[in-house]
């Protein structure tokens, strides 16, 4: 087991005295930035000329400045721009970086896959909050805090580990617990779970289950409902307490069914599928077609998005989802009294 870093683990020192860019004002970039500040952290945002960022951060109390002289007055610069275009960025501060000085990322991949072949002479860390920006920053107004997965790619200073905890505890992720990982483990089973599980397999699970009732000629509306809107109820339950509290939740029939016609569905040739999947994330195949996928301007990228987006599940969704907003908007009107 990895071992699991706490408030009591980190010495904010390592952090306290440093200047932190923060390249990118998005999901993370504002959610670090904020946190580090008030945390007392000297921070400044570095933001190209005319970013549509710059004005939220400058609203927010933060020093904005270009990504270059952000890095070159930083001694910890956090790459949380976009990752398709970190490397472009990493071109221009490159020349910025002194000796000791350390490169934070919130994602591995292009450390990995060596898109960005950082100097021998700097600390290249990583602090990657398991949750979007928005709730990074939401936990810590609420003294919460987000669980972070910290690695060390490479320490040059010797001190690389604890100043990466030390920036992990300053944005709130000590409170919830801090595990330690490599910037390997971290992108390849990123990449997995995304593709595989969470986005990819979801998603073609989801629209097989919906194509199988409706071409057998039940209403799309009752297909959107089994195959799509009840999901997130099933997924609220495993996330609150594992597979037993979702099998407990649900009638016998369906946990008999479900257990007797599971693994019928997602069967041992998925089990290959995956493995096929996993092989092109670990031998770089996958990263490549990206990367190049990116250079060609996102031709394929762009058709299938737009296939997904005519696929007729979101049309039916689009419809019933109007149907139910009055009782979001209740629940959100509800959440919003509690909060204050
Ligand atoms: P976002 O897409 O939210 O970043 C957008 C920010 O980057 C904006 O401020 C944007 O400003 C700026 N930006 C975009 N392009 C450029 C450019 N060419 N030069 C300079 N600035 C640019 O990124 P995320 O926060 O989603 O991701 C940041 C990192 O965090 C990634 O490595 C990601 O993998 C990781 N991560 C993300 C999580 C998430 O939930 N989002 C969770 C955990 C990790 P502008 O107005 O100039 O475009
Ligand atoms: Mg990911
Ligand atoms: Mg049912």
């Amino acid at each position: 087991t990895q071992p699991v870093y706490h408030e009591s683990d980190a010495d904010r020192r390592h952090i306290t005295d440093k200047t932190v860019a923060v390249l990118g004002y998005g999901s993370q970039g504002h959610a670090h930035a904020q946190n580090l500040a008030d945390s007392g952290v000297d921070v400044v945002v570095g933001l190209r000329e005319d970013s549509s960022s710059r004005s939220a951060a400058e609203a927010d109390g933060l020093r904005v400045t270009t990504p270059t002289e952000a890095a070159s007055e930083a001694d910890v610069v956090s790459v949380l721009v976009p990752d398709t275009v970190q490397p472009a960025v990493f071109e221009d501060i490159e020349p910025e970086l002194d000796a000791g000085d350390t490169l934070q990322f919130a994602h591995g991949f292009n450390v990995h896959y060596g898109q960005i072949e950082p100097p021998e002479d700097v600390d290249v860390t990583m602090i990657a909050p398991k949750a979007p920006g928005h709730l990074v920053r939401r936990n810590y107004q609420a003294d919460e805090g987000t669980p972070a997965l910290l690695a060390v790619y490479q320490n040059a200073t010797g001190t690389a580990r604890q100043e990466a905890l030390a920036y992990g505890d300053a944005i709130g992720c000590a409170r919830a617990g801090i595990v330690e990982t490599t910037f390997r483990e971290e992108t390849e089973t990123d990449l997995f779970g995304e593709q595989a599980v969470l986005c990819g397999g979801i998603a073609e699970l989801t629209k097989m289950g919906y194509e199988t009732l409706v071409d057998a000629g039940y209403s799309p509306e009752m297909a959107y409902f089994e195959c799509m809107n009840e999901i997130k109820l099933i997924v609220d339950l495993m996330y609150e307490g594992g597979l037993a509290a979702m099998w407990n939740s649900v009638s016998d029939t369906a946990e008999y069914g479900g257990l007797t016609r599971g693994e019928r569905v997602v069967d041992e040739s998925v089990r290959e599928n995956m493995e096929e999947v996993l092989d092109e994330v670990q031998n770089g195949t996958f990263a490549t077609e990206w990367v190049a996928e990116n250079q060609a301007g996102r031709p394929s990228y762009r058709q299938r998005r737009k296939a997904e987006q005519n696929h007729d599940i979101e049309d039916v969704g689009e419809r019933l989802r109007d149907l139910f907003a009055w009782a979001e908007e209740t629940e959100t009107a509800e959440t919003d009294r509690e909060t204050e």
